[in-house]
């Protein structure tokens, strides 16, 4: 049996989803999702807490199963790991933002950077840099266009390869940020190494805000280390009136959250894209 879960989700019920039974199924069925067209990506505004205007957008990915329903990333992408295949779908995550932007563009729409998030495993690849380079030249789209979302945690693994991987990036001309800050490790150091052009404050220090005896002290201090490194601070996770009126006291401008807008389809976005000047 199902439920239907938060978002609209339906989650597996706790004895399928430990089940071997359950996990080996889901396994074969991921295997066929991304050439029967179930994958698709939601997207999620970036916003500017002072002008309203739209910053960004955040490819999430979803899968569309059959008997399942909307399945979420969590449940899926660790499968997708585990068995080899976040390469394959990674690759498909990228191609498929990079002909969003075309497709927006085509229709005469001014578009925004559009964020995707990398796995580790797909940054340690060999060929990751052309990988990217490639799904953005195929869709003709300037690098500016594409930000990578790569968490703190997955950065710390290697470091000296990935500042190395980074600064190609960087030198192709995508925007990099480091997402889920403050959840890892990194030290002031190493942080100056990389590359970036944003931290993105984790939700965990985002709902802090309102909760007792914390009073946001971490968001505080993430935003403060971000603008003394000259980089943007960005708080994923904001929900409440309260904790937005926190983060922009705190000088933290862009927001990101459910108080902002949920993930949606590409098509119930494009409203809040402006016409491009001359069209
Ligand atoms: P993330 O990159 O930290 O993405 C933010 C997650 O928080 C998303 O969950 C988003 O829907 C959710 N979220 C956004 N605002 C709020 C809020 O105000 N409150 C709460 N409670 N949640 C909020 P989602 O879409 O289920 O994605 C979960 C994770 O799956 C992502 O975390 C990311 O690590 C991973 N993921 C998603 N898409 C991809 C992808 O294309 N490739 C890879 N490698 N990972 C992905
Ligand atoms: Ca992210
Ligand atoms: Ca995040
Ligand atoms: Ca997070």
């Amino acid at each position: 049996a199902k439920e239907a879960g938060r978002n609209g989700f339906e989650f597996f019920s706790a004895e399928m989803n430990t089940s071997s039974l359950g996990q080996l199924l889901l396994e074969n069925q991921l295997r066929g999702a991304a050439d029967r067209g179930e994958l698709l990506l939601h997207y999620q505004p970036k916003e500017c807490a002072i002008s309203g205007r739209l910053l960004g957008l955040e490819a999430l990915l979803r899968w569309q199963h059959p008997e399942l329903g909307l399945v979420a990333p969590g449940r899926f992408i660790p499968l997708a790991e585990e068995i080899g295949l976040i390469g394959t779908i990674g690759e498909w995550v990228l191609g498929e933002a990079c002909r969003q932007q075309r497709a927006w563009l085509d229709a005469g729409l001014d578009i925004v950077p559009v964020a995707v998030n990398l796995s580790a495993q797909q940054l340690a690849q060999q060929n990751i840099v052309s990988q990217i380079s490639n799904a953005i030249n195929d869709a003709g789209l300037a690098p500016e266009v594409i930000e990578l979302e790569l968490t703190e945690t997955m950065l710390m693994r290697d470091i000296d390869r990935n500042i190395h991987t980074l600064i190609r990036l960087r030198d192709m001309g995508v925007r990099l940020s480091i997402d889920d800050f403050g959840t890892g490790y990194s030290s002031l150091n190493y942080l100056r190494q990389f590359p970036v052009n944003a931290l993105k404050i984790d939700r965990s220090f985002v709902s802090d805000i309102s909760a007792e005896g914390n009073e946001g002290k971490i968001a505080s201090a993430i935003i403060g280390m971000a603008h003394s490194l000259g980089l943007e601070a960005i708080a994923e996770g904001v929900e409440t009136e309260a904790q937005r009126s926190f983060l922009v006291a705190q000088g933290c401008h862009q927001l990101q959250g459910y108080l902002i807008g949920r993930p949606v389809p590409a098509g119930e976005l494009a409203p809040r894209l402006r016409p491009r000047p001359g069209h």
